[in-house]
């Protein structure tokens, strides 16, 4: 990934994270947001996927067209979950018609019960890792991992994982996104603990995912999307601002949401993070908020990927 330069404003780059449409109104909303982030410049944009069967074709469509019809370098996720090593090859063929070069390799959680039991496709692959070697070895794509900085809920300790994570760099991966958290702390004793199993691979950049809260239903997808808990002490102040009508109060909780996502990015750009990367949910308002909030110039000139 050659994108995690600088910003003109001297801002670390920021990238943003869509999710595939259920249909046309979705689909306008997302082109709405992706239009808004183009002025902002983000390093790159990725788009989740999804292994259900109408998605999967909406995902490809629209992924191709962030890629060809806008500005915003595009990563596609890509998932083992459910598929042949022919149709993975397939999809990739898709991908890289369409100019997409950056993917976002992942074993995927098995559809309709992400915690439910994993099932290897019979002519499939069973860890992310084999997929990161087949993308290196088929194309010339610039491929990304997930990393947990609170382990993956299917590893039994954190040396597990770390040492699975490792796996991933070794097999070419470039650099990991992480899942979701609101610990900073958690995100720095995943560096630790990369760096220790690995010093060279495990010094490739881990980019912070952050989601900005804007209600109290939204607390709900964190907590799904973090695999835990608000912590105590956030939820207090969401609740605290919800009061004893969060939809009056709907603002105020929004505000809150806000100032805790900024909180964590001053932190993480503090502690050196390369870049901050932000679930949208297809919206581009809180984000840019924060992003405001965290001084960044929306019209700083394009960093060039
Ligand atoms: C940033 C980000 C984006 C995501 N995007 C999507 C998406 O678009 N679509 C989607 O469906 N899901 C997505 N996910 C969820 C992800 O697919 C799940 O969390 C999945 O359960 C794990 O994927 P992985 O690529 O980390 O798997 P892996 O790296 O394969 O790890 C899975 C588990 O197996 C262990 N493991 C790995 N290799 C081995 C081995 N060789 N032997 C034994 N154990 C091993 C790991 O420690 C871990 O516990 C995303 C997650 C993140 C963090």
């Amino acid at each position: 990934m050659g994108a995690l330069r600088k910003r003109p404003d001297g801002a670390i780059p920021f990238s943003v994270e869509f999710n595939p449409p259920r249909d046309a109104a979705a689909e306008a909303r997302l082109w709405r947001a992706a239009r808004e982030f183009e002025r902002m410049h983000p390093a790159f944009v990725s788009m989740t996927y999804g292994a259900g069967g109408s998605t999967r074709d909406r995902t490809a469509r629209v992924t191709g067209q962030l890629a060809r019809e806008t500005t915003l370098l595009t990563v596609a996720h890509l998932t083992a979950v459910g598929h042949s090593v022919a149709e993975l090859r397939s999809i990739m063929g898709t991908y890289a018609d369409s100019g997409i070069r950056n993917l976002l390799v992942l074993r995927g959680d098995p559809p309709g019960d992400p915690l439910g039991e994993w099932h290897q496709h019979p002519e499939g692959l069973a860890y992310a890792d084999e997929l990161v070697r087949m993308v290196r070895e088929l194309g010339d794509f610039h491929v990304g991992v997930a990393s947990f900085p609170q382990g993956h809920h299917r590893s039994p300790d954190l040396d597990h994982d770390t040492r699975f994570l490792c796996a991933k760099l070794r097999a070419g991966a470039e650099y990991s996104i992480t899942q979701m958290f609101f610990e900073v702390d958690d995100y720095l004793r995943l560096r630790d603990r990369v760096i220790a199993c690995d010093p060279i691979e495990g010094a490739k950049p881990i980019i912070p995912e952050l989601m900005p809260i804007t209600s109290l239903r939204t607390v709900q997808r964190a907590e799904e999307l973090s695999g835990r808990a608000l912590p105590p002490a956030l939820m207090r102040r969401l609740e605290r601002a919800a009061g004893n009508d969060p939809e009056r109060n709907r603002d105020a909780v929004r505000a809150v949401g806000i100032e805790i996502a900024t909180e964590l990015g001053q932190r993480l750009i503090d502690e050196g993070a390369p870049c901050l990367h932000f679930i949208t949910l297809n919206f581009a308002k809180a984000t840019s908020e924060v992003l405001t909030n965290l001084g960044y110039t929306m019209s700083a000139a394009p960093v060039s990927a």
